[in-house]
């Protein structure tokens, strides 16, 4: 497999190995989780909704799914009736059920500027919108993002049951997540960044979720008592929804909708900080290896055996 040199990490990857779940990730690299796509969307919705697609432009340069010209037409003069998010995915819900289907990738951006402002390189996609003269643009610097389009309902939902996404972490069912956990071989880490298990947890969101848990991320799930995965559920919501709050973490090229950065990565607990002292009680942070990523954790507040968060001091500390 080809190396190629990030500006922060080293990434060993092939945009077809990406698509069968095997990229292999060294450094400190991360993609859009949940709260980023989440944040994307909110921006997107009061910028889009009411508008019609005017003009359709795409660059030649591929993108992880191709961008088939045959789209434009079918795009344009229908208007955007709904934005929202499935799993990592941005859905826009246009007329007579057409969507156009985002995936942002490792550093895609999805923003609506004015159709004057200057074109920044690696800008693959412009949607010119009727009336306010502006432009919703799609640009990925590494293109491993892609953007489809989709004619009726059932071929969307063909997509996504293709994708094998598992629910939201927001509608976990109590008894299918504690079934998940406790039935499986694999350790917790493993077992949270699985997409078909949970949708839109990746990385460093897991790493924060199990630190709020006090878990340690290779604990075995079959090792995990019930109370244990009700609190790790738990977790996952509290820190995806604080996380939301602050517009998501922009540690690489993430920036929302409207062009804004996020603030939760000055709230990281574990994720990026090892060889600090831990927030909660001072011990260093230590990070392994574990499900193929990098992991951070506290050894002293997840060592197996800890006592439960105390309810109302908030997920993280
Ligand atoms: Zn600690």
């Amino acid at each position: 497999m080809p190396v190629k040199r990030g500006r922060i990490g080293v990434v060993r990857a092939t945009r077809d190995a990406y698509n069968r779940g095997q990229v292999h990730f060294t450094g400190r690299t991360s993609l859009p989780e949940l709260p980023e796509v989440e944040t994307v969307v909110r921006d997107l919705r009061p910028l889009l909704i009411g508008r019609r697609i005017a003009s359709v432009r795409a660059s030649r340069l591929s993108l992880r799914l191709p961008w088939s010209r045959r789209w434009n037409p079918a795009l344009v003069d229908r208007r955007v009736e709904r934005v929202s998010r499935r799993g990592k995915w941005i859905v826009i819900s246009l007329e007579d059920e057409h969507y156009l289907v985002v995936h942002l990738g490792m550093t895609g951006q999805l923003t609506v500027v004015p159709q004057q402002s200057l074109l920044a390189p690696h800008t693959h996609l412009r949607f010119n919108l009727a009336g306010k003269e502006s432009q919703l643009r799609f640009r990925d610097v590494r293109r491993f993002g892609s953007a489809s389009m989709f004619a009726g309902r059932a071929a969307l939902e063909e997509f996504f049951q293709r994708s094998a996404l598992g629910p939201e972490p927001f509608d976990l069912d109590r008894t299918y997540w504690r079934n998940k956990v406790v039935q499986t071989n694999r350790c917790l880490k493993a077992v949270l960044l699985d997409q078909r298990v949970v949708a839109g947890v990746g990385n460093i969101y897991a790493d924060e979720a199990l630190f709020a848990a006090r878990l340690a991320p290779i604990q075995l799930g079959r090792q995990t008592a019930a109370g244990e995965a009700d609190r790790l559920r738990t977790a996952v919501v509290t820190v995806l929804r604080r996380a939301i709050d602050q517009r998501g973490s922009s540690i690489r090229d993430f920036v929302g909708g409207s062009g804004l950065k996020g603030r939760y990565q000055d709230e990281f607990r574990v994720y990026g900080r090892m060889g600090m002292p831990c927030v909660r009680c001072r011990a260093i942070i230590e990070r392994i290896r574990l499900a193929g990523r990098s992991t951070h954790f506290c050894p002293r507040c997840q060592a197996p055996g800890q006592e439960p968060p105390v309810a109302g001091r908030g997920a993280g500390v």
